[in-house]
């Protein structure tokens, strides 16, 4: 019987979920879901200084907007589900001290009671002498009388991790290959904090172990945790899942993706008007590719193509002209009915949903091949639902051109006689028009589209009016030659 495959995201709840957290946790849903694996969601909430109730939401929030559901952990912010709850780290101090004690019992972990000041001090002579700044050992062969002592001294302690002195840990990563890391270049991590709570390092590994996870994809920036991980694995008697670490992502610039790029945070992108699909099929190749070169993915296609050995080693570059094109496509791609549901919290805001006026599916419709970014949406039909607002160049330019006005007028005569008041008849009589008063196309075409929407760009012209109906078109018509 094969293992199966289990994977997880495990975020601290210490900020939003940015673009490269939301990568590892399609990655490694991607793979649970080819694979007919699990995929989990764990809160590692050890710091208790910087993690929020806030946090956790916006990550949940993150996740769940991205479309990525999750079989076991938090089902808010507070409760979860699934056969190894708590999800919550600091919901499982319990489980962490049994480890701890069996590590210090088997002297595999040890008491340090160094001041933050002595650690700065050995942090500051080792920068001084080049090497790399790892706590020196102090503490590490204290006799049981002298721990005592210090004790009685009232001093407190943390925990740290024996890591062997010689020999070299060796991670065998899905994406690196074997990456070797000298073990006396290695911390004895601080395991349990001087707070009396546990550290990221060791819960990662205990949970990681308890959980029955197959697989560990992450960020790059924790390989050189792993190979730590790996010797507590390694002290508590246990096999080490498989690793995958993802390689950095980079701005435009070649510096790491941060703030300066501009949005980094996955609800940033969401109110920016991106579609989760979009992000989805983006991310995926952030890092990832497959041997076509494929761009466009549905959900399925990508199940059944991601795997960790298309992930590149190499940094990924952001690069938001594709990411826009993209999103372009996929609303292209998405029926008017659903485009509207998406679009929705855009014309709310913007005070369109519901508005009294033509038909929402056929507006929408009407420049569906437009638009980018679901935001644009509102401004680009607002004119149907709202009152004319001139674009000032615009007015003066075409509407106040000679012998605009009475091309209103006569319009506004002529439109009112047009039955149907449709794309083709429309075109017929506004082209009968132009022929009668010996006018060019230009000259009647552009007061009609300033006149009824206040700008010089929109959609094709003859199909907007019929959409507007004769209405409003008639009035807007005379309203504007009544500015003039
Ligand atoms: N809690 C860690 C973080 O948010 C995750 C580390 C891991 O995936 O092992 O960076």
């Amino acid at each position: 019987m094969t293992t199966k495959i289990r994977t997880r995201f495990a975020p601290s709840p210490t900020g939003f979920l940015h673009i490269g957290g939301a990568r590892t946790t399609l990655y490694n849903w991607l793979y649970a879901r080819r694979h007919k694996g699990d995929f989990i969601l764990r809160i590692e909430d050890t710091d208790e200084v910087r993690s929020t109730d806030d946090s956790v939401t916006a990550i949940l929030d993150s996740v769940k907007w991205l479309g990525l559901d999750w079989d076991e952990g938090p089902k808010d912010g507070k409760t979860d589900t699934g056969p190894y709850s708590p999800y919550f780290q600091m919901q499982r101090v319990p489980v962490y001290r049994k480890y701890l004690d069996q590590l210090v019992a088997e002297g595999k972990a040890y008491r340090c009671y160094c001041t933050k000041d002595e650690l700065d001090e050995f942090r500051r002579v080792a920068q001084l002498e080049k090497r790399p700044p790892r706590y020196p050992g102090k503490c590490r062969a204290l006799s049981a009388a002298q721990r005592q002592e210090l004790e009685a001294q009232g001093k407190k302690f943390s925990i740290r991790f024996k890591m062997p002195v010689d020999g070299a840990t060796i991670v065998d990563d899905a994406i690196r290959g074997k990456v070797s890391f000298e073990n006396n270049l290695q911390q004895d991590l601080v395991i349990w904090k001087t707070t009396d709570g546990p550290t990221y390092n060791f819960c990662c590994v205990i949970d990681d172990h308890l959980m029955g996870m197959t697989h560990v994809v992450r960020g790059d920036e924790h390989l050189s945790n792993t190979p730590s991980q790996i010797q507590i694995y390694y002290a508590l008697g246990w096999t080490p899942p498989k690793f995958a670490h993802l390689s950095m992502i980079l701005g435009p610039d070649g510096s790491k993706l941060s703030k300066r790029h501009g949005a980094t945070s996955v609800l940033e992108y969401r109110d920016q008007g991106y579609l989760p699909h979009t992000m989805r099929n983006y991310l995926a190749l952030l890092g990832w590719s497959n041997t076509e070169s494929q761009q466009l993915f549905t959900d399925e296609d990508l199940i059944s193509k991601f795997d960790l050995e298309g992930c590149q080693k190499s940094p990924a570059t952001f690069d938001t002209v594709k990411l826009n094109w993209m999103n372009g496509e996929y609303i292209r791609q998405t029926p008017v009915k659903e485009l509207i549901e998406l679009a929705k919290p855009f014309l709310e805001k913007a005070g369109l949903w519901g508005a009294k006026g033509p038909a929402l599916e056929r507006v929408i419709a009407l420049e569906h091949e437009k638009y980018k970014l679901l935001s644009e949406i509102p401004t680009l039909i607002e004119f149907f639902y709202k009152p004319v607002v001139f674009d000032p160049k615009a007015f003066e330019k075409v509407l106040k051109a000679p012998g605009a006005k009475d091309v209103l007028l006569g319009l506004a005569d002529a439109l009112q006689e047009l039955t149907p008041f449709e794309e083709k008849p429309l075109e017929a009589r506004i082209r009968q028009f132009v022929t009668e008063k010996g006018l060019k196309n230009g000259q009647v075409f552009h007061p009609i589209r300033v006149a009824t929407t206040g700008r010089t760009e929109g959609p094709t012209l003859f199909l907007m009016l019929e959409i507007m109906g004769k209405d409003m078109v008639v009035s807007r018509l005379k309203d504007a030659a009544g500015k003039l």
